[in-house]
């Protein structure tokens, strides 16, 4: 009972400050620069965070995954709650990294191509990877991270997301991925006439 009371909480808190702080640009975009894409809000990163930590809670994992750079602070607050290493993928090869793993993703946002690397030393066949994002669209950033752990031997246990913005149909593309387990916290289901509107409401 107190469980269900407390995820009540985190989707009225989420879905509320979306309501409230979220602006609709053209193009299907949601801007949450406020406490997401900019300044963060730490306490609600931690609200989501306890959120993926209890719908996850049977999976085996040894690594959050995510990619640069929204990815980072919900990936963090996720790491630091189970005590897991935190591994984001560079959008940039850095002149550091020699031994990597490539992929090419689209970015929907600034409609172009942009690479996805991470190094060898920080994904194998051992890691049953959680991977966390900001946002889930049409599902580019989570299939490039299928295609890292696949050249890597490595596991992608689930996907979670802070806002789904299901009209995208990103949930569709990694399960024809072949990823199993797909949370997100809040679910968009239009944006038409710059109206947020959640699904189910
Ligand atoms: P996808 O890869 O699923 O097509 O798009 C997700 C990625 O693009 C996320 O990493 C996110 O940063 C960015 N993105 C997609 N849609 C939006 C949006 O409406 N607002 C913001 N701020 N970022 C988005």
């Amino acid at each position: 009972m107190e469980e269900s009371i407390k995820q009540i909480k985190t989707f009225k808190l989420l879905n509320n400050r979306i309501l409230q702080e979220g602006v609709c640009l053209d193009g299907g975009v949601l801007k949450v620069d406020v406490f997401i894409n900019h300044q963060i809000d730490p306490y609600l990163m931690k609200q989501v965070s306890i959120e993926f930590i209890r719908r996850f809670a049977d999976l085996k994992i040894n690594k959050i995954l995510t990619v640069e750079a929204s990815g980072i602070a919900p990936a963090v607050m996720l790491g630091y709650l189970m005590e897991l290493p935190v591994v984001f993928a560079k959008k940039r090869k850095p002149s550091t990294m020699s031994d990597m793993y490539h992929t090419v993703v689209h970015s929907f946002t600034k409609n172009e191509d942009s690479a996805l690397v991470v190094s060898k030393d920080y994904l194998t066949e051992k890691d049953h990877v959680l991977f966390v994002d900001d946002f889930l669209a049409f599902g580019n950033a989570g299939c490039g991270i299928v295609d890292l752990c696949r050249q890597a031997g490595a596991t992608v246990e689930g996907m979670g997301f802070i806002i789904e913005k299901e009209f995208q149909h990103g949930r569709e593309a990694l399960k024809r991925a072949g990823v199993t387990r797909i949370e997100s916290l809040a679910i968009v289901e239009s944006l038409e006439g710059n109206r947020i509107k959640f699904k189910g409401t």
